[in-house]
């Protein structure tokens, strides 16, 4: 497998990949109704074009992008808008969200549309393409796609890092793509090489997936600077900072972007979803996702429409098991824990992880002993003790002072914390209280 990339720091959990690293994607039959929030990404909600009772079809764009930092949502699937208004949200919150009954005599063939000529396209209209087929990270944070590939001109971008690490436990999403579409990602790193107007591009997977590695590896284009590198699998190997330290021994500055140090960052999964748009013309509207866990009963990688509710993914799952306990919308490091069955799979839901009671313990939570396993476990060499003593006093401001704005949310800390103390949940709250 060759040489092995690392950063410092970091943690070792089971990955439990085992329970679906191994299914192939399936698809899932086409739910009763999908419910679309206008807010799935990094930036600005969508602006509503529709109204109760309009009839959409597939593809069919139901929010515009507003401004530059957003990004449109399309109906994923044909069939009548029944109601507009707040609904659960993975985020905890209820949102505005339009809800489609899917048309069940609908035979869900997209309207025909023209598939852009990705090599004799200008680089604006590359990404005004990206930007109109609303591509947004597939990776969690659902950055809009047209921003990365739009750079400012002060940033001298030379190296596209794509993104194979899938560092989550449990999640398998992303390895499934590298080994059953792998002829896609390289067509989608063509098409982002293009828009960005530069010829190399790495992609970093980690060496428990040796199936993904062997195929990438098998599928490289020979006219294209493209390495696959290997990477000790360790988390979060796949935060942007710590593969740009892993993959090409650069730092991101505090409060700085990768663009600071010339590098653009997209996982496997978006970028063979922006393949997908030249290929078929298509918006982003259906995405891959790991259904897993030992709270359900038949984990599973499946493609399933943006805005299949909660309820509907785990019925196609075989249901939970009697012991369910605890749903997570992600992996177990980041992921957030979801109260409402209705709540839908966005555009950045890569998994969903069902716990059971066991793995779900009730657990005191004792006074810090300053063992100092925090520090040691922290990718990017903060406090966490320090600003965990800060946050439980609410001195939310002098968190910001030891960098709690660089503190990533990646949970090293409280996955090493002997007292059980939630340190990067407390970050969490911090951070909301300091927006407000
Ligand atoms: S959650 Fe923040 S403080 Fe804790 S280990 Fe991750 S980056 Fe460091
Ligand atoms: S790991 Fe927990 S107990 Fe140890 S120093 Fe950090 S906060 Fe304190």
């Amino acid at each position: 497998m060759g040489r092995k990339s690392t950063f410092q720091s970091g943690v070792h959990p089971d990955d439990a990949k085992k329970l679906t690293a191994a299914s192939p994607i399936r698809r899932l039959p086409f739910p009763e109704e999908v419910v679309l929030p206008l807010q799935q990404h990094t930036g600005a909600p969508a602006q509503l074009m529709v109204r109760v009772g309009d009839h959409v079809e597939r593809g069919d764009m139901i929010g515009a992008a507003q401004g530059f930092i957003s990004s449109p949502i399309h109906a994923s699937a044909a069939g009548r808008i029944v109601a507009i208004g707040p609904w659960p949200h993975p985020s905890g919150q209820f949102q505005e969200a339009v809800r489609i009954r899917v048309d069940r005599y609908a035979a869900q063939i997209p309207r025909r549309r023209l598939v852009p000529d990705y090599e004799n396209l200008s680089r604006e209209k590359l990404v005004a393409a990206v930007k109109e087929a609303g591509v947004v990270g597939l990776g969690g944070a659902a950055f809009p796609a047209h921003v990365k590939l739009s750079p400012p001109p002060d940033q001298a971008i030379d190296t596209l890092l794509v993104n194979g690490c899938e560092c989550e436990p449990y999640l398998t999403s992303d390895h499934r793509v590298m080994v059953e579409y792998s002829e896609r990602v390289y067509l989608g790193i063509r098409i982002m090489l293009r828009c960005l107007g530069i010829r190399r591009a790495v992609v970093g997977i980690e060496l428990n997936k040796p199936d993904a590695i062997e195929a990438m590896r098998a599928a490289l284009p020979t006219d294209l600077d493209i390495e696959v590198r290997t990477l000790e699998a360790k988390y979060p190997q796949g935060a942007e900072k710590m593969l740009i330290k892993s993959l090409l021994n650069r730092e991101v500055p505090s409060g700085g972007l990768p663009g600071k140090v010339g590098v653009v960052v997209q996982n496997v999964g978006s970028v063979a979803t922006l393949a997908e748009v030249f290929e078929t013309g298509l918006p982003l509207i259906e995405r891959i996702v790991t259904v897993t866990g030992p709270g359900v009963r038949e984990p599973g990688n499946w493609i399933v429409p943006v805005g299949t509710r909660l309820r509907d993914l785990l019925a196609g799952s075989g249901g939970l098991a009697e012991d369910a306990s605890e749903i997570i919308f992600g992996g177990p490091m980041m992921g957030l824990a979801v109260a409402s069955l209705d709540t839908p799979v966005l555009k950045g839901t890569s998994g969903v992880l069902v716990l059971s009671q066991e793995e779900t313990p009730s657990k005191t939570v004792y006074a810090c002993i300053r063992c100092g396993r925090c520090l040691d476990a922290c990718p990017i060499f903060l406090n966490p003790q320090r600003l965990g003593k800060l946050a439980m006093n609410e001195r939310w401001p002098e968190m910001v002072d030891h960098h709690l704005m660089d503190c990533m949310l990646c949970g090293c800390c409280s996955y090493e914390c002997p007292s059980n103390i939630p340190l990067s949940q407390l970050f969490a709250m911090a951070k909301t209280a300091l927006r407000r």
